[in-house]
């Protein structure tokens, strides 16, 4: 069974430590690793910041690895969309060479890989280096419930094409035949994509971004994704990320839990208290022992009750996929 360690109180002088025992576990001098990191959207007061990453950053430069901070640009519109505009807002957060002592890439160059519903396109900077460290925000997310690792990598690992993949191929449609036109679909939709005429829901899909909230909280089982979920989509995309990656570790910050994701200038209120680093080989049951901390302190599934959608679907569509345990050990350090 894999361990996840917490790093509870005092997490960050115990970051350090930890990360020495586990990485050296791991990482050869030589190796270029890759670190995977959401730099955070222009405004957004919740990314991670330098200092929590830097530990990271010093660790693989003891061991004489050659680190990199990566991510892709975004598919939507902003201070994101392009590596040169990403580079920049990086640079505002304090990620540029100068500053943290390696260098930061941002492209979207990728190579194919074949999964089910998917041909992703996994970055050529991940598929091609060493060793990765996905360093992952935990926080709530409109169409996962929650994003910790998998989606760091699911959506962050891939190129822009891949990104569109998944927020189209789990678009609902409708079946009209089952629809008993009760309105459940056009209330819950937070993007205005679904209105109901004559008695049946019209889809407006140039609103919609595919994240199937319409179609778990449709009890007729009238509407279905064109493909397959947003969340076993997400957790294909980051299978395929992995199966190019023979190095990997996982770090996921529980702090400034908010309710929505670092991609929105705006990411909403924070949701529970800070609740330490969790550290562990094994992305399925890091991502898990994160959303069990977060319920546990919550006292009920927080993600589910915002998004209508819990995290451990995308979890579990991990673990399917065999990408991880969900069982693990948790180590208090
Ligand atoms: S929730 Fe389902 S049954 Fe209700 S109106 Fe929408 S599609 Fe029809
Ligand atoms: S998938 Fe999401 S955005 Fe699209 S219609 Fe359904 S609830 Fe609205």
């Amino acid at each position: 069974m894999p361990t996840v360690t917490l790093l509870k109180e005092n997490f960050k002088p115990k970051l350090s430590k930890y990360l020495d025992i586990e990485l050296k576990k791991i990482f050869s001098p030589d190796d270029r690793v890759v670190i995977k990191l959401h730099m955070g959207e222009k405004g957004n007061p919740y990314y991670l910041k330098p200092d929590l990453i830097q530990p990271i950053i010093t660790t693989l430069k003891l061991i004489g690895a050659e680190p990199v901070l990566f991510d892709t640009p975004t598919l939507y519109r902003g201070e994101r969309a392009t590596p040169e505009k990403y580079l920049q807002t990086a640079a505002w957060h304090g990620y540029e060479e100068t500053l943290v002592g390696c260098p930061v890439v941002i492209s979207d160059d990728s190579i194919q890989v074949k999964t089910k519903h998917l041909d992703a396109g996994v970055s050529n900077v991940i598929a091609e280096c060493d060793g990765l460290v996905a360093a992952s925000h935990v926080k709530g997310h409109a169409c996962c419930g929650f994003g910790g690792a998998i989606k760091n990598l699911g959506m962050g690992g891939v190129d822009k094409k891949t990104k569109e993949k998944i927020h189209t191929y789990s678009r609902p449609k409708l079946n009209p035949e089952k629809c008993i036109g009760c309105g459940q679909c056009e209330s819950i939709c937070p993007n205005g994509a679904v209105k109901l005429e004559n008695g049946l829901p019209i889809l407006d899909y140039s609103k919609c971004w595919g994240c199937g909230q319409c179609i778990v909280k449709c009890e007729s089982q009238a509407l279905k994704p064109k493909h397959a979920l947003f969340d076993e989509l997400l957790s294909e995309s980051a299978y395929a990320v992995l199966s190019r990656v023979k190095k990997k570790f996982f770090v996921n910050y529980l702090i400034n839990i908010s309710e929505l994701c670092d991609c929105l200038s705006d990411p909403g209120k924070i949701l529970v208290g800070d609740t330490g680093i969790l550290l562990g080989d094994d992305i399925v049951s890091i991502d898990k022992a994160s959303n069990d901390l977060i319920t546990e302190k919550a006292g009920y599934d927080i993600f589910e009750k915002i998004h209508s959608k819990s995290g451990l679907v995308h979890i579990n569509a991990g673990a399917k996929l065999g990408m991880g345990e969900m069982d693990y050990e948790l180590n208090i350090g």
